[in-house]
């Protein structure tokens, strides 16, 4: 277990905790944002994405998605026992780039096979989730950026728990840069069955820190204990878990 530690707010005084790791830590009592190495104040901007849901407003959200759907077991609403309802304002970087991939490479689908020269150009508001130890499903969150207002603590319920950055900038970007090359290769297969060479340029426009509002769900159906993400910005789940039925 990491032991928590804490600095002095330079904004108000009060303790902030942050844990080992951590690096970019947020006070509680007033939203001032700290880089822990330095003492300084973090200079980039800081969003937060305000969660629009309530316990009871989400426990019905949980039901509806329990109800939708044929994979589901046909009393799984009825059966299952809500046995945790958790709402985590998880700490994101938004990258937004210009990126591109020159690339060279083999089309084999023909004969005989013949060299393709190519180029992918996309603009990304790209998510880097800037915990290191996670399971989260990063790339099926459509962050409904629109949404999203300066850092404001007295949006953050008093139940809810608020996660710290653990990366810094220069490594939320290297994060990025090997996330959409990955991806680049990926599509470019589209085109070609072999690479040659293939690299990719990336233009930083914007940096943005956000902490977005994630309900992590528990559930108890038939002596199993099943995960559900939600979004508690509009609600949309990321992942859950369907209990195999039984035939
Ligand atoms: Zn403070």
């Amino acid at each position: 277990m990491a032991v928590a530690q804490n600095i002095g707010c330079s904004h108000c005084g009060a303790p902030v905790e942050f844990k080992a790791g951590e690096i970019i830590a947020t006070c509680k009592y007033c939203g001032f944002t700290t880089v822990i190495e330095t003492g300084k104040a973090f200079n980039f901007e800081h969003s937060v994405l305000p969660n629009n849901y309530s316990l009871e407003q989400m426990e019905n959200l949980v039901r509806d998605w329990m109800r939708s759907g044929f994979m589901k077991p046909a009393d799984l609403a009825k059966k299952s026992k809500i046995t945790e309802k958790n709402l985590t304002y998880l700490p994101f970087w938004i990258v937004s780039v210009e990126a591109s991939t020159k690339y060279k490479g083999i089309f084999e689908r023909i004969a005989p096979p013949i060299v393709k020269e190519g180029e992918i150009k996309k603009e990304y508001n790209w998510l880097v989730l800037a915990r290191q130890a996670s399971d989260f499903p990063t790339r099926a969150y459509d962050v409904p950026l629109a949404g999203k207002v300066p850092y404001d603590f007295r949006k953050i319920e008093g139940f809810a728990k608020l996660l710290n950055s653990e990366m810094e900038r220069d490594q939320v970007l290297t994060v990025a840069r090997q996330q959409i090359d990955a991806h680049h290769r990926f599509l470019l297969q589209q085109d070609i069955d072999r690479i040659i060479e293939a690299s990719t340029t990336i233009t930083l426009n914007q940096m943005v820190y956000l902490h977005a509002p994630v309900w992590f769900i528990k559930y108890e159906y038939k002596g199993n204990i099943y995960q559900i993400i939600l979004d508690g910005a509009k609600g949309m789940t990321l992942r859950g878990d369907i209990p195999n039925r039984k035939f």
